[in-house]
C-alpha cells in the first residue's frame, strides 16, 4: 500500500505527529485528491485539543480548508472526475433527507460529518471527498489564496447573509482577524457600508485598505459609543472575534431593529441585557459556515476577483509551530500550508 505524510493527531492535548500513513481508498461516493494546500483554522486546534462538548477520536488528521486535484473518483461518483479541482470544507456531508436537510439548512443536520474532525480532514498530501457535498474550485483560481475562502470565506458570507443587512446598511464588524478581514471584504463586495471594530491599529488599517468607512479601536474608546455617535448605531453586527467580552458589547453596537450575528466561537457566556434587546427589537442570531450553495456563491465573489485573503505560506512539517501561533494571537490573516 502507497503512503503519504500527514499530520496526525493521536492523543488530544499532544502535538500532532507528521508520518507515514496510508493513502485512503475512495469508497462509494467519494474522491481521493491530492492536495496542493490546506488553510489552518482555529478550529483544528480546537479539534486537535478537545476543547469541545463532542471530542473527535483520535487518531484524526484535522484540516478542512484543503485545495488540490481528484486523482480517483469511486463508485457512482458523477459530478466530478478525474483531473478537477475541489476542496474540502468542515461541513463534509450532511444526510440529505432530514428536516434541515429537507429546507435548506444542511449546516444544522445532526448526522453531518465534518472535515478533519468526525472525518479525516486535509493535513497530509491526500485526503478523501464527499463527492456531492465538496466544493468545486474554478480554473485559475490560486491554490493558496482560495483556501480560506473554504472556512473562513463561506463562514463570514453567510454570517453576512444572515445579518440581513441591505446595500447601503451599516454592519458592524467586531474583530479582524482571520475570519474579519475577509468579512470586511465580503460585506463590501455585497454593497454594504463596513464599521471595524479591532483592538489593534494594523488591523485596523488593514480594514480600512479592505474598504471600512470607520474604524474603532476598542482599547481606546466604547466602541458601542462611538458607533451609536458616528452612525447612530448599526443595522447588523458581525462578531467574529476571539473574545467574550466582545460579545457583549456587540449587541450595544446595534441601531434598533438590528440584528446581531455571532460567528465567533470563545468558550463561555456572557450577559445579556434583557431591557434593551426587548425595547429595541433586536435579533441575536448564531451562524455557522454554509450550506453547498452558500460556498458556491462565496467562491464566486472570489472568482470575480472581489476578494483577496492575506495568507502566508508555511509546510505541513511546521504545523505544531503554527498552530502555537494561532493560539497565541500571532497569526495576522490566515495560514496556509503547500505541499
Ligand atoms: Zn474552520
Ligand atoms: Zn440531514
Amino acid at each position: 500500500m502507497e503512503s503519504m505524510q500527514a499530520a496526525v493527531v493521536e492523543e488530544l492535548g499532544a502535538p500532532l505527529s507528521v508520518k507515514d500513513t496510508p493513502i485512503p481508498e475512495p469508497g462509494p461516493g467519494e474522491a481521493l485528491v491530492r492536495l496542493v494546500t490546506s488553510g489552518v483554522c482555529h478550529t483544528d486546534v480546537h479539534a486537535a485539543h478537545g476543547d469541545w462538548p463532542v471530542k473527535p477520536t483520535p487518531p484524526f488528521i484535522p484540516g478542512h480548508e484543503g485545495v488540490g486535484e481528484v486523482v480517483a473518483v469511486g463508485e457512482g461518483v458523477t459530478n466530478i472526475k478525474v483531473g478537477d479541482m475541489v476542496g474540502n470544507a468542515w461541513l463534509w456531508s450532511a444526510c440529505g433527507v432530514c428536516e434541515y436537510c429537507r429546507t435548506g439548512w444542511e449546516t444544522l443536520c445532526e448526522q453531518q460529518q465534518n472535515g478533519g474532525y468526525s472525518v479525516n480532514g486535509s493535513f497530509g498530501q491526500y485526503m478523501l471527498v464527499n463527492a456531492a457535498y465538496a466544493a468545486l474550485i474554478p480554473p485559475g483560481a490560486d491554490p493558496v489564496e482560495i483556501a480560506p475562502i473554504l472556512c473562513a470565506g463561506v463562514t463570514v458570507y453567510k454570517g453576512l447573509k444572515v445579518s440581513e443587512v441591505r446595500p447601503g446598511q451599516w454592519i458592524a464588524i467586531s474583530g479582524i482577524g482571520g475570519l474579519g478581514h475577509v468579512a470586511v471584504q465580503y460585506a463590501r463586495a455585497m454593497g454594504m457600508r463596513v464599521a471595524a471594530i479591532d483592538v489593534t491599529e494594523d488591523k485596523l488599517a488593514l480594514a480600512r485598505e479592505y474598504g471600512a468607512e470607520v474604524t474603532v479601536n476598542a482599547l481606546e474608546e466604547d466602541p458601542a459609543d462611538a458607533l451609536q455617535e458616528k452612525i447612530g448605531g448599526a443595522h447588523g453586527v458581525l462578531v467574529t472575534a476571539v473574545h467574550r467580552s466582545a460579545f457583549g458589547q456587540a449587541i450595544a453596537m446595534a441601531r434598533r431593529g438590528g440584528t446581531i450575528v455571532f460567528n465567533g466561537l470563545p468558550p463561555g457566556d456572557f450577559p445579556a441585557p434583557i431591557f434593551d434587546i426587548v425595547l429595541k427589537g433586536l435579533t441575536i442570531r448564531g451562524s455557522i459556515v454554509g450550506t453547498r450553495q452558500d460556498m458556491v456563491e462565496a467562491i464566486d465573489f472570489y472568482d470575480r476577483g472581489l476578494i483577496h485573503p492575506k495568507v502566508a505560506t508555511r509546510e505541513l512539517g511546521e504545523i505544531n509551530a503554527v498552530m502555537d501561533e494561532l493560539l497565541a494571537g500571532q497569526v495576522d490573516g490566515r495560514v496556509v500550508l503547500q505541499y
